[in-house]
């Protein structure tokens, strides 16, 4: 390295010593420019004879130099480094030209890798108060006079708004500097202006944006986002805290005082909470068709210091008396969940999951992340949504064996002869920052050199978060960063950013330890694009695939501790075990306790035991070896067989008491309709569980003869179905005729709140023993409608009356729904559903012979093109009715009688 500006007096000495000078620096060409000056001016000055040549910016042909944007990585030196002096080939130059080709070859081999990742961009916390203010404007927009409302925006935390789901930044300028875009604009456009400001940047230099915009009467809203924190940059206060940095009392200075004194009573000013949804969007309503500037402060605090201290009492709970005595959980039943998306799309919440169901894909909620903060239940867009309360009077009985962790036998450790690299992957929240500061620690503590690197700052609200560790020994150099392909462990928190970080990693060098738990991203949750199907394959396929070493760490975390906050540890226990870290126990265990919080040293050293006991017994990393009873595997995605299931829904109906005495009847028929369309089609065991489960499901809506009706029009699809064709349509039909006939209105949706298998579900879920004193009792946040008289009565059940003891008599009332129905009631569904079975089904059995590829994508009109066991046609009322127009009119084109429908293009990966 070198000064600037630079002695020209080292210039001419060192230019008399050699004939190419290389510059390797970052940005623009500062150095590299003022050594062409000095050694010109050498020249002219007789001073030196010729001039060596200097390489920086540009290479010899013109071909590229070090880039003169972002920032420059050892290996993108080592590649254009390596280069040049091949090409340049000094002769006073000492170098080893088969290294060099080595490590170039290298990096040819990881650039052709070629492995494309979906982004993960950061998002918003589980229970911030952004997500409710930038739902309910994003939500507005469905209004046309709201449409076109132009957002502008700044530095904080509230900068993601512009990134999916919301959108909602139009522009993103310099701290403070939203409002001032807003009045730039505000003389050239007729449209309605908002400006989001944060707290801290209204102190900043954002009040005299607001000043500016009442004194040139500019028509805006400004939105003040006041979490009482300087919450992007570590939660230091605000001068509205009330206190300083030391945390002495202060004057706390108070935003809604200060703005009212600014407009002098004479513009709008609100405070409120943005929590309540209906009421906010209406205050924002009535701010939007108001003229000059107004001022919204959304009220609430940052929903990490609120859940901070909200665990801390938990946990003080906890550790007092071992359980909770009552405690109120989000919940949202599988059954009912459309997968229509409403709810991550309005929330973007992390907090909610995708989960895999008998029903195809549907929405869950993580328990490790969600703080049951309600928002998304305020979307109403289903009757899914649930509160669970679990109320104890013991601690609860343990869902996993006791996993004996003594007598792990002490790793193997591979040695390094100079240099060692770990590169550690994962997700905001998981806790790479734990894992980096404890290999730092633990490595000075063994005598290396040291040097790392975490990627922080927005990233790590959801986003993707990485760290590099680099020891050395002796006088071996290191950089910060690891070179690429020269990782020898990969730590991968989540496996999705394993994969993007594979470009550290190489076949030769490095070992991958991966928590293989999905963990979609926002876009994923809002529906925009899939999780990759071969991530998995791709880590294994350029790392040490010998050594690979992975498990669903994530929950199994939550299944010992009940949550995945020690995903972290257990992959770093994992990784010890098979001596891919280069240190003693005794380091490790040391720099562990020096990094977490004193109150969960005693769990972390556990968890890293447990993590040694997987690495050394890998057969603890199958559920079926550690959980405490088997119907917990059912959580974790095990299936039961299509015989399991056929007994298992045959003695439901036989048991359950409001057949009366047709239970047994009807469980027998159940079974004998079954096995006979099963017997006759003869197909695989998972046609055969679907055709099972929805026979059942067929009979809980509409008896034995409803489910009669579509096992007799599924027989007619396979009569003329194609073995070759792997009786496609025949599959189709037993998902999608039971899709459109098992209409969820306010009968059959109780019914499946209080289905048994829901119960018993989260009997598991919520780690329910009755033996044991548990309870769980459910209040259900559901919106009924009824048509009467061709009138819409439309109410949000009150919370006194939305428990299962009424869902239990709805779902008795079978007897209405031939009234309501001669009264309109749900009259889209049914002829949504009546249009499948007879027309398109008919198309399909018309068609099929002659046109068996234009039948069976006609049949699947109601699907995903691309993922035809997945629906398009989904949600309930104003979600799902222009879902059921678009596949009529599709149908319709394709059928031919309006213009064709085009093919479906190919995906382009
Ligand atoms: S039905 Fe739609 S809104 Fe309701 S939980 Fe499922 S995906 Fe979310
Ligand atoms: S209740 Fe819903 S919105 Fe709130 S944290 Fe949980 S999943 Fe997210």
């Amino acid at each position: 390295s070198i000064t600037f500006p630079l002695d020209p007096e080292v210039v001419d000495e060192f230019s008399k010593l050699v004939e190419n000078i290389v510059v390797v620096e970052e940005k623009g060409p500062i150095i590299e420019d003022q050594i062409k000056t000095i050694l010109t001016d050498l020249v002219q000055d007789g001073k030196i004879k010729k001039e060596p040549s200097v390489w920086g910016k540009i290479f010899p042909k013109d071909a590229d130099g070090f880039p003169e944007e972002s920032g420059l990585t050892p290996s993108m030196v080592i590649e254009r480094l390596g280069g040049l002096i091949l090409e340049i080939g000094d002769p006073c130059a000492k170098y080893d030209e088969k290294k060099i080709h080595s490590e170039l070859d290298l990096l040819t081999e990881i650039k052709a890798y070629g492995v494309l990742v979906p982004p993960r961009s950061p998002g918003f916390c589980a229970g911030c108060p952004h997500r409710e203010t930038l739902s309910t404007v994003h939500s507005m927009r469905d209004q046309p006079e709201h449409k076109d409302i132009f957002a502008h925006g700044d530095i904080g935390c509230y900068s993601m708004s512009f990134l999916p789901p919301f959108g909602e930044m139009h522009n993103l300028t310099a701290m403070s500097l939203g409002g001032a875009a807003g009045s730039g604009m505000d003389p050239f456009v007729t449209n309605k202006q908002y400006a989001l400001m944060g707290d801290s940047t209204f102190f900043w230099r954002g009040m005299t944006a607001i000043s500016n915009s009442i004194k040139e009467g500019q028509d805006i809203l400004y939105i003040i986002l006041e979490n009482k924190n300087t919450a992007m940059t570590g939660h230091q206060p605000t001068p509205e805290s009330g206190h300083n940095i030391m945390g002495d009392k202060t004057t706390a200075q108070d935003i809604e005082s200060i703005v009212r004194a600014m407009g002098q009573d004479q513009i709008y000013v609100r405070k409120m909470p943005p929590s309540n949804r209906e009421k906010y969007m209406k205050e924002l309503d009535k701010a939007f068709s108001m003229p000059g500037t107004k001022v919204v402060i959304a009220d609430k605090e940052c929903g990490i210091t609120f859940h901070k201290r909200k665990r801390a009492e938990r946990n003080k709970i906890i550790d007092k008396q071992g359980y909770i005595p009552r405690e109120t959980f989000i919940n949202i039943s599988q059954e009912v969940c459309e997968n229509c998306r409403e709810c991550t799309k309005n929330t973007g919440c992390p907090g909610l999951t995708i989960i895999d169901t008998d029903y195809g894909e549907k929405i869950g909620i993580d328990q490790s992340t969600c703080v049951s903060d309600t928002y998304c239940t305020k979307i109403m867009a289903c009757p899914s949504f649930e509160k669970v309360i679990v109320t104890r009077s013991k601690p609860p009985i343990p869902r996993v064996k006791k996993i004996s962790l003594d007598n792990i036998p002490a790793p193997t450790r591979h040695e390094f002869s100079d240099t060692w690299s770990a590169f550690i992957s994962g997700v905001g929240g998981m806790g790479v920052g734990v894992l980096s500061s404890t290999l730092a620690r633990a490595g000075t503590k063994e005598g290396y050199t040291v040097k790392f690197n975490d990627k922080k700052g927005l990233a790590i609200r959801n986003g993707a978060v990485s760290a590099h560790i680099n020891y050395a020994k002796g006088s071996a150099k290191i950089s910060t960063i690891v070179p690429n392909g020269k990782a020898d462990l990969l730590l991968g928190l989540d496996m999705l950013e394993a994969e993007r970080s594979l470009v550290y990693a190489s076949r030769a060098r490095t070992t991958a330890v991966v928590n293989s738990s999905v963990i979609p991203t926002i876009p994923m949750l809002a529906g925009m694009m899939n999780y990759p199907a071969d991530v998995e394959d791709n880590i294994r396929k350029h790392t040490n695939s010998d050594e690979y070493l992975s498990g669903r760490i994530g929950e199994i975390s939550e299944l010992f501790y009940g949550n995945k906050l020690f995903t972290n540890i257990i992959l770093l226990g994992m990784a010890f075990q098979r001596g891919l870290i280069p240190v003693s126990e005794k380091n490790l265990l040391e720099a562990i306790m020096e990094t977490v919080s004193p109150s969960q040293r005693a769990r972390n050293a556990e968890a890293f035991e447990l993590g040694r006991k997987f690495a050394a017994e890998p057969e603890y990393l199958e559920f079926k070896n550690i959980v405490a009873d088997n119907k917990i595997l059912r959580l974790f995605g095990a299936k039961e067989s299509y015989i399991e299931l056929l007994a298992r829904k045959s003695d439901t109906i036989a048991h359950s008491y409001w057949m009366w005495w047709k239970g047994e009847h009807t469980a027998e028929e159940y079974r004998t309709m079954v096995e006979y369309t099963v017997a006759k089609m003869n197909l695989d065991e998972e046609t055969n569980r679907n055709l099972a489960r929805r026979v059942y499901d067929m009979i809980m809506w509409g008896g034995l003869d409803y489910a009669r009706k579509y096992v007799d029009r599924v027989l007619e699809v396979f009569a003329v179905d194609q073995p070759e064709k792997n009786y496609a349509a025949t599959k189709a039909a037993i998902l999608n005729l039971a899709k459109v006939s098992l209409i969820k209105d306010e009968i059959y949706t109780p019914l499946l709140l209080t289905d048994d298998e829901k119960l018993e579900r989260d009997k598991v879920r919520y780690n329910i023993d009755e033996e044991n004193g548990d309870r769980i009792t459910y209040e259900h946040i559901n919106r009924p409608e009824f048509e009467v008289f061709g009138r819409q009565l439309r109410f949000n059940l009150p919370q006194w009356l939305a428990h299962n003891w009424l869902m239990n008599i709805f779902k008795h009332a079978k007897f209405t729904r031939g009234i309501l129905t001669r009264w309109g009631w749900h009259k889209k569904e049914l002829g949504f559903r009546d249009w499948y079975s007879d027309q398109v089904i008919g198309f399909f059995l018309q068609t099929a012979p002659t046109n068996y590829e234009l039948a069976l994508r006609a049949l699947r009109v109601i699907n995903d093109p691309y993922r035809p066991n997945e629906f398009a046609v989904t949600g309930f009322r104003e979600v799902i009715y222009p879902k059921m127009d678009k596949a009529r009119k599709d149908f319709e084109q394709l059928i031919g009688s309006s213009p064709p429908l085009p093919e479906i293009p190919v995906l382009v990966s």
